[in-house]
């Protein structure tokens, strides 16, 4: 069964060039409640714990050195459906390929440096979530 929480990053890209307002507005106006927030930076062990699923791709040491180059924002979103209808408002990995109203049509570069993270299932978005969170700090 769905549940309501997803997990995101505003990346370091998008963080250089001034779009964290714009994009926590994108995610306001798609109906999603931010219940966690925080303005962080990624450690490189930080960056290759989280991307470990992508150790073996070719792009995993540039993958960990532009996510740790500069501070992120990180924060748990809710709304029902809340994984699938994120992953719809971001949209596809490239840039090339979003589709029109999606945060990565509107703020990403290139498919590295692509604007935002969304958890891609139910399960993941609970470990990431609680990679970045404690308890006392979701409401
Ligand atoms: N990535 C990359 N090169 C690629 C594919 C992905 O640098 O060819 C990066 C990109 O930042 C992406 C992240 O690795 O967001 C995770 O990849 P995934 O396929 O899980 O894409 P996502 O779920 O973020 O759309």
């Amino acid at each position: 069964m769905a549940t309501n929480r997803t997990f995101t990053m505003i990346k370091p890209d998008a963080v250089e060039k001034g779009y964290i307002g714009g994009i926590l507005n994108m995610i306001n106006e798609g109906g999603f409640k931010i219940v966690a927030m925080k303005y962080t930076q990624l450690s490189k062990r930080d960056a290759e714990a989280f991307y470990a699923i992508h150790k073996e791709r070719p792009f995993f040491g540039e993958l960990v050195e532009f996510m740790t180059r500069g501070p992120i924002v990180a924060a748990i979103l809710e709304k029902e459906n809340a994984v699938a209808d994120f992953r719809t408002l971001i949209g596809a990995t490239n840039p090339a390929e979003a589709a029109e109203g999606t945060i990565r049509k509107k703020y990403a570069s290139s498919i590295g440096e692509n604007a935002v993270h969304g958890s891609d299932s139910d399960e993941n978005a609970a470990i990431e979530g609680a990679f970045h969170f404690a308890g006392r700090e979701i409401f």
